[in-house]
């Protein structure tokens, strides 16, 4: 476990060959390895093929409008970056966050980070953050740059009380689960008024096909006069996409760091081996926030039972765990 207050930890083992390779490797060169013991997967993406994250920043009222119904139709949650000092209507906030949708950190002022004092950053990232905290939602653990532009200071403002931060420009938008990513500049891809639906499903094939991760940075919706609203026809279409496709987990920002984070921590965790019991345990950081449940599976040795805080986790039809991370802990009983 590292100090650092995100879940941060070493690059994860995903891929099938990869796991082919470790299971070969743990069963004949790990001295500690005895005969039995589990080996783990913790599935990507909650269990799907990749991962969409819709955000939108500044609380335009379009967003109330127009994007949170057209979203709630759906059935899809999404992350609303918000700004401290402009909350015209914090009831609709309130009542998003409640219902599932992630309000997340957008600075106080929205002005431009480079001209921050070194006394104003404070109040810009772990101001701002208590703030909607206090009027919004309990638990607000991520951030968005104003104008996607990254300091060293901001960051590392942000780095002590948040569990990751979205930016904008990025080598590669598409982030696989292999990747270690930078947590606090996450890349987006903007939308704007211009781009037309097949460059959205586009973005949206490439992120199914290389099984990644994207995020979409949204401002507004039709009728809106703030920054490149998108069209309601093309919003609708997009969201119908994304709708349609089981294989894409379409969940908030902070959902998928978290998930992520996560992910890396349990599968770098080592269990100690007692005979037939074989005992994970982790530490939860301070910023996850609660309620993550991660989807697992467990090479078939000698039937392995698993259990939590001491209850049988029973696997689903396809074999998969749900364990909560919460716990920090976990036991997989194998037969031989
Ligand atoms: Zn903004």
């Amino acid at each position: 476990m590292r100090k650092a207050s995100t879940c941060a930890v070493q690059p994860s083992l995903q891929t099938l060959a990869v796991a082919a390779i470790l299971v070969a490797f743990v069963s004949t060169h790990t001295p500690s390895a005895q005969a039995g013991t589990p080996v783990l997967h913790v599935l990507p993406w909650n269990g799907h093929k990749a991962a969409i994250s819709l955000t939108f920043d500044d609380g335009d009222p379009s967003q109330w409008g127009t994007a949170l119904p057209a979203l709630d139709a759906r059935g899809l949650k999404a992350t609303f970056f918000l700004i401290g000092n402009n909350l015209p209507n914090k009831d609709v906030w309130v009542k998003a966050a409640q219902e599932g949708h992630e309000i997340g950190n957008h600075t106080m002022t929205h002005s431009h980070p480079k001209d921050f004092t070194a006394k104003q950053i404070a109040d810009e990232a772990s101001g701002a953050q208590k703030l909607l905290q206090t009027e919004i939602a309990p638990n607000v653990v991520t951030f968005a740059y104003p104008f996607t532009e990254v300091t060293p200071e901001l960051k590392d403002a942000v780095k002590a009380s948040h569990i990751g931060a979205r930016g904008g420009w990025g080598a590669s938008y598409y982030l696989k689960p292999t990747d270690t990513p930078d947590w606090f500049n996450i890349p987006s891809q903007a939308t704007m008024t211009a781009t037309p639906i097949d460059t959205y499903k586009n973005w949206i094939d490439t992120t199914e096909s290389q099984g990644a991760w994207s995020v979409f940075m949204i401002h507004a919706i039709e009728g809106s006069t703030w920054y490149q609203p998108v069209p309601k026809k093309t919003f609708y279409a997009l969201l119908d996409r994304l709708k349609a496709d089981a294989d894409i987990w379409v969940a908030p920002f902070g959902s998928v760091c978290a998930y992520w984070q996560a992910e890396k921590i349990l599968e770098a965790t080592v269990p100690s081996n007692q005979g037939h019991v074989h005992t994970y345990a982790w530490s939860v950081p301070s910023h996850c926030p609660k309620g993550v449940n991660l989807q697992v599976t467990l090479d078939d040795v000698g039937k392995p039972q698993l259990k939590q805080s001491g209850r049988l986790i029973k696997p689903n039809a396809a074999g998969v765990y749900t364990v909560s991370f919460d716990s920090g802990e976990f036991q997989v009983v194998s037969s031989s």
